[in-house]
């Protein structure tokens, strides 16, 4: 789906296709160079990380493993709830590995702050945080992510695996959802 499908459910294209890939590819750089020699674990968070992780999953030029996990955060709105649950645990163990999280927003922080703890927890040799997007006026918890594609106002985005309701995930483009979408 692009832009032009949904004519008039956007404000605005906030990041096009080309410049997400191109991003992707300085990221997964800027690791590959960081974990050099090292066994790395990248785990996705679903279901909006599944674009970032399959695009820069093939960015990297060396191997990496791959997991999931799925926590709640949100309702079906557009506001943070503040409560963490794991839907869905790794199937991988990781003490010892080093663990990089990737997702495609930090918003209040509250996920990933919580995740992280978890994670920490379990005895890896580190956990580490990579977010396509973050959104600084809203982080309600200090997260300390290594690795950020870009910073955005606080407005509701959609595209690129961030949805509204379940829809727009397959959105190509990350753009501004025009409040008549959601009010
Ligand atoms: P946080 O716990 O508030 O940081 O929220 C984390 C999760 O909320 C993200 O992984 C997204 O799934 C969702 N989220 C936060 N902001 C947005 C947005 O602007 N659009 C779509 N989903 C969002
Ligand atoms: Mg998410």
């Amino acid at each position: 789906m692009d832009a032009s499908d949904i004519d008039g459910d956007l404000v605005n294209v906030l990041f096009t296709e080309a410049e997400i890939q191109a991003k992707l590819g300085e990221l997964a750089e800027k690791i590959e160079r960081d974990y050099a020699g090292e066994d790395l674990l990248i785990v996705g968070i679903l279901r909006g990380a599944v674009m970032v992780m399959a695009d820069m999953a093939r960015a990297f030029s060396g191997h990496i493993e791959m997991d999931w996990m799925a926590v709640s955060s949100y309702g079906s709105g557009t506001k943070s709830s503040g409560v963490v649950r794991i839907l869905k645990d790794l199937d991988t163990d990781i003490s010892g590995r080093h663990v990089l999280i990737v997702d495609e927003i930090i918003d209040t922080g509250l996920t990933l702050s919580w995740l992280t703890a978890n994670l920490a927890s379990r005895s890896p040799a580190s956990v580490e945080i990579c977010t396509l997007l973050r959104k600084p006026e809203a982080l309600q918890m200090p997260v300390d992510v290594k690795y950020v594609g870009w910073d955005i106002p606080n407005e509701f985005v959609v595209g690129y695996g961030l949805d509204y309701q379940e829809r727009y995930r397959n959105l190509r483009d990350i753009g501004t959802l025009a409040p008549h979408v959601y009010s």
